[in-house]
């Protein structure tokens, strides 16, 4: 089936018992079984498998053309979870421009456990190359990032780690791109990423996040670790994200179509110094994107001539894109990352212009958006 209809259909059919179309909410934390040692379809105890959570989880895992899904309470849950699988020692290579609650999490939580992370620009191979060490488990990359939607060419670095002799495995945190976008386990890498919060669940209404693979052992490693540390996503918040889910494909192009037209407007800007957006030409890694993405995203990042107190004036302006963190929902948004979710990367090499503007764009009507800019740049 193509993905539109594996958007609607995977890992979901109708109640066997009553016919329900819509996967039920199945609000239970425990199961009857029918003798000591034999549970029902294996449900034993919801931190383990619930079927709500299980319907989510068997859809990403077709959705990214995995073998299995991981549904977790949030994005950084998924993350957390990905990296307990390490052990003191262990080394780590990381995007330089990762989302900021991903560094935070490396750098100042995990540091304390012995674990080691190099940051580096992931988006040269030979650059990420030098980081490797003895010690290397994980290559960690984000693609597009955030906020600076930089591109690394995921194949190139699945076919450079391939030959590192402890075989590091390949995560990319794919929240930006969604598998419509982007499939990075078709690339070549070993495990997807995802903060369900973002274009997964599309409405800003749930927090989310997912862990998708191919290899059976890495995915029993994981389902364990999830049922171990229990950072699991709830029945309610399992049904949102598979409701989203239905319509991700068209809601992408939409974001995307309208992103063209907003980048159109405001490469014509005086007062804007530097545009984003991975399908412009003027972008550094444009090739790259337009062979692994299949449009250019709903996500537009610019830098203001007159650097932060415009960007502030900019963001607090607008009427229809709402000043507010997060990303992905049907809604504009508008944020300023050095003042807002960036704040934690303030005073390290990771820092970002001050001048910058992100922008979710929404699938409002694009003459609206495109009017609301226009009096905020203004
Ligand atoms: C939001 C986000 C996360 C973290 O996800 P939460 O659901 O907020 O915990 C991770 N990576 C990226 C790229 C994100 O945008």
């Amino acid at each position: 089936m193509k993905f539109e209809t594996l958007a609607i259909h995977a890992g979901q059919e109708p109640d066997p018992n009553n016919g329900a179309v819509m996967t039920p909410v199945y609000l239970t934390s425990t199961y009857k079984q029918d003798g000591i040692g034999k549970p029902r379809q294996g449900y034993e105890y919801s931190r383990t498998l619930n079927p709500t959570r299980k319907a989510l989880q068997d859809c990403l895992a077709e959705l990214e053309s995995g073998q299995w899904g991981l549904a977790f309470a949030s994005g950084m849950a998924a993350t957390d979870t990905v990296l307990r699988m390490l052990g003191s020692g262990d080394h780590v290579v990381a995007g330089n421009d990762v989302y900021g609650g991903t560094f935070r999490l490396f750098d100042k939580v995990l540091r304390r456990f012995g674990l080691d992370f190099t940051f580096a620009d992931t988006t040269d191979p030979e650059n990420l190359a030098e980081a490797l060490t003895p010690s290397t488990k994980i290559v960690w990359l984000e693609t597009p990032t955030n906020p600076l939607l930089a591109v690394t060419d995921i194949r190139a670095v699945a076919e450079m780690i391939k030959n590192h002799p402890n075989k590091p495995l390949l995560v990319v945190d794919n929240t930006f791109a969604t598998p419509y976008l982007q499939r990075p386990l078709e690339m070549g890498a070993d495990l997807v990423v995802h903060s369900m919060t973002k274009y997964l669940g599309g409405h800003s209404d749930v927090v989310g996040g997912a862990i998708i693979g191919k290899d059976k052992e890495l995915g029993e490693k994981l389902a364990y670790l999830q049922n171990a540390i229990g950072g699991i996503q709830g029945p309610m918040d399992s049904f949102l994200v598979l409701r989203g889910i239905k319509t991700l494909p068209i809601r992408m192009d939409r974001h995307a179509q309208n992103a063209e037209k907003i980048v159109a407007f405001l490469e014509k800007q005086k007062n804007v110094k530097r545009l984003i957006y991975p399908f412009h030409e003027s972008h550094p890694q444009v090739q790259v994107a337009k062979r692994q993405m299949l449009n250019g995203g709903g996500m537009i990042s610019f830098v203001m001539k007159d650097g932060r107190d415009a960007a502030v004036k900019v963001a607090e302006s607008t009427k229809i894109f709402t000043l507010a963190e997060s990303l992905g929902g049907v809604e504009s948004l508008i944020e300023v990352p050095a003042a807002m979710t960036h704040l934690s990367t303030q005073g390290s090499k990771l820092e970002v212009d001050p001048g910058l503007v992100r922008l979710s764009v929404g699938i409002e009507n694009v003459e609206d958006l495109l009017a609301d800019l226009e009096q905020a740049l203004r």
